[in-house]
């Protein structure tokens, strides 16, 4: 089933809270349908975009020409006491909490991330030295023809922040499938997973955010929050975008009325300024888009 909704505004559907109308919005509530419509849109070569939680995300204020898929399907089956396959709609939150009351931690340290499975999937979301990838078994996705295909874990071509589902826009994640292996009891891994998601909400800046707005140049060791508060950036703001007092990887919008603009004008005067201070080149975590599709580059 799809409901279609046009001249949808994207602000409400993303957590930077940025974006105008979008000319079409698909809501999706089974894979089945969208299959033909998918290989419609590449067909016709019409700007299109996966919309998930919207919490990595920078929009245009110009809105979408094109079509917006909003994944609505959550289903989760278990297929083995430790096997579980969950759809790309689900919330990433309630899937992990799903895992604890079957007595599994794995997850726990991915706890408290917005975001839905897909966007996990496609970005390799991370935290802690614990990445998404590191528990798939297999990933379902439809291609450019909107065929349903398979990939193992090994050709996912999961690395930090990265999968193949990335380098390709044609590919939609469907669902995937997770091997557990971390026994803990219900109530000992749900226990974790609350702790954890305190924890990662007490340290994330108040504010409307993409979260961590460049990536790790060196991931494990040098680390963009401390290259851009060593250049001074915390506090700094253009418009109504600021750079966060407490996290200066964070590039909030203030009162919510931050255009796009004011945004890559902070972090661009911010990049810049670390590669003179150090010679680290700063890559956006988050996905930068313009009305058509594609993503801008910093
Ligand atoms: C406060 C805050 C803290 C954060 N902390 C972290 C953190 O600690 N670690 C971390 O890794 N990330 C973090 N993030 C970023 C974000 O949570 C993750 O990137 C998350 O996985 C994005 O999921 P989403 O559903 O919101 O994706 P969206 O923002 O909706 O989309 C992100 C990208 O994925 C694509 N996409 C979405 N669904 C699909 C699909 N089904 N198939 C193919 N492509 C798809 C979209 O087109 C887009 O390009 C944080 C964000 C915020 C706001």
């Amino acid at each position: 089933m799809i409901e279609v909704i046009r001249n949808a505004p994207l602000a409400p559907l993303t957590f930077y809270g940025v974006g105008g109308p979008a000319d079409e919005l698909y809501a999706i509530k089974n894979p089945e349908a969208l299959e033909e419509i998918w290989a419609e849109t590449i067909a016709l070569n019409l700007p299109k975009i996966i919309l998930g939680k919207g919490s990595n995300l920078l929009m245009s204020d110009k809105g979408f020409r094109g079509r917006v898929f909003l994944p609505k399907f959550q289903k989760g089956t278990w297929v083995q006491r430790n096997i579980v396959t969950v759809e790309a709609g689900k919330s990433w939150q309630s899937f992990v909490e799903e895992t604890n009351k079957h007595g599994w931690e794995d997850l726990c340290k991915l706890s408290g991330i917005p975001g839905n499975v897909g966007g996990f999937i496609r970005g390799n979301a991370g935290a802690f030295g614990v990445e998404t990838g590191d528990k798939v078994l297999q990933v379902e996705y439809l291609d450019a023809l909107g065929i349903l295909r398979k990939r193992m874990q090994p050709d996912c071509g999961f690395a930090y922040r990265e999968s193949r589902f990335k380098q390709n826009p044609d590919e939609l994640v469907v669902r995937a499938t997770f091997r557990l292996d971390q026994p803990a009891g219900p109530e000992m891994a749900l226990n974790a997973t609350k702790e954890l998601m305190a924890e990662r909400w007490a340290k994330y800046p108040p504010g409307r955010s993409g979260g961590s707005f460049f990536k790790n140049p060196v991931p494990g060791e040098v680390f963009a929050g401390k290259l851009l508060e060593e250049a001074g950036a915390k506090g700094d703001t253009i418009g109504h975008a600021q750079v966060s007092e407490r996290h200066a990887n964070f590039i909030l919008n203030l009162e919510g009325k931050a255009t796009q603009n004011d945004i890559l004008t902070l972090a661009r005067k911010w990049r810049d300024k670390v590669k003179a201070d150090t010679g680290h080149t700063l890559e956006p975590e988050i996905f930068i888009c313009d009305e058509y599709g594609k993503k801008i580059n910093l």
